[in-house]
């Protein structure tokens, strides 16, 4: 077939394979007949770890570096750990292998989902936040000095990634509101009335600002965009900012949007990236047949979209969208939830509804 792509396929830990298989199948039903995706196994994880003393195998990672597309589902046990005493996570030293910059993860809710916040009848909310992912305030992440009396850290904001990062952003902004999800603005977050380098970031933004006049720009410090996410969350539309602002923020979305299960991201560099959950390996729930697929398979239709805008090929857009718009069906319909959602249905009988949606 013409249009036919290597897709790593990291499996996980915990309930990862539970929601990694029905995906894949559900992937191959969409793609039939129009293009092809070939999905090559890359063990890697805690249990892998445990198995075998190696957490993130060469041979994976070689995978993961010519592959077109990264599907991860999660990694990490909490009992499983390295003789410092830090867990086993793959998933973060792909994003510092593969420069994944640019951490997006869309803040969704649709009609029929169970959110903490008041909204009035039909009103939604869709806006995406885009966390800066490899350097920021992890810079020295593993590396800060601690002595008897101080310990330091150290932020760092760097022109090679900060440029590309706010292209992203633009170029993001102007994506959705072609495909009129948003109308085209882009909200840089910071602390910039504080902090020196957080003024070297705005003005930054504000250069690549410039190239856009099609799309508004803005800026929030970030105390104020925790409040206002909560507040008047319909206001955003692309929002973009430093590494552990955007661990934060990412956490308050997924909270709006009524929990993990239904959290898609990606991590996306100039030239690979990594689709998966924001949740970790659920061991709580792992083997019982009981896990959301609901954040793995958005996942996966925003690797469908990226994968087709960058190869040019509409239909697999499309799918993407076809795919998304299939899960907001079943959570609209409220009849097959998982035990997250408040509902009992397990796993395959999630996915067979998202299957059926689809038709
Ligand atoms: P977690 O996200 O795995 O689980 C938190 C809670 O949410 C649990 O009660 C779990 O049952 C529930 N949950 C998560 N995903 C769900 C789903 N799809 N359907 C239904 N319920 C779901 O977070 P945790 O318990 O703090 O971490 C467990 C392990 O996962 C740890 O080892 C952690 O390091 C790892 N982790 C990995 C990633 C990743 O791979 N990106 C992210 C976070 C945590």
């Amino acid at each position: 077939m013409q249009n036919s792509f290597n897709i790593a396929v990291f499996q996980g830990d915990g309930i990862g394979p539970e929601i990694m298989a029905p995906t894949l199948t559900l992937l191959d039903h969409v793609a039939a007949g129009k293009y092809a995706l070939n999905y090559v196994d890359a063990p890697a994880g805690a249990a892998h770890y445990a198995r075998t003393g190696e957490s993130l195998p060469a041979a994976s990672m070689e995978a993961a570096r010519a592959a077109d597309a990264i599907l991860l589902s999660a990694m990490g046990l909490p009992d499983v750990r390295y003789p410092d005493g830090t867990e086993i996570s793959p998933q973060i030293d792909l994003r510092k292998a593969l420069t994944l910059f640019a951490g997006v993860r869309p803040v969704t809710i649709r009609p029929g989902q169970p959110t903490p916040l008041a909204l009035t009848g039909g009103q939604t909310v869709d806006f995406v936040l885009i966390r800066e992912s490899t350097e920021g305030l992890f810079h020295t992440q593993g590396r800060g000095e601690v002595t008897q009396d101080e310990a330091r850290e150290t932020l760092l904001i760097t022109r090679a990634i900060s440029e590309p990062l706010f292209k992203f952003a633009f170029d993001l902004a102007k994506a959705r509101k072609a495909a009129g999800r948003g109308p085209g603005k882009v909200t840089c977050v910071d602390k910039a009335n504080v902090f020196r380098a957080f003024a070297f970031f705005r003005e930054m933004f504000d250069a690549e600002a410039t190239k856009h006049p099609d799309i508004a720009a803005d800026h929030a410090y970030v105390d104020a965009t925790a409040l206002w996410m909560v507040e008047r969350p319909w206001s955003f539309d692309v929002m973009v900012t430093e590494n552990m602002f955007g661990d934060i923020l990412s956490d308050l979305g997924a909270g709006l949007m009524g929990g993990l299960g239904l959290a898609p991201s990606a991590d996306i560099g100039a030239d690979h990236a990594v689709f998966q959950p924001c949740h970790g390996s659920a061991p709580d729930i792992a083997g019982q047949g009981v896990a959301n697929p609901m954040a793995m398979i958005l996942s996966a239709a925003m690797m469908l979209e990226w994968l087709g805008g960058r190869h040019d090929i509409p239909a697999m857009i499309a799918d993407g969208d076809r795919l998304r718009a299939a899960v907001e069906a079943v959570i609209a319909a409220g009849h097959v939830a998982s035990r997250d959602l408040g509902g009992s249905a397990g796993t395959s009988e999630v996915a067979d509804a998202v299957r059926a949606a689809l038709a």
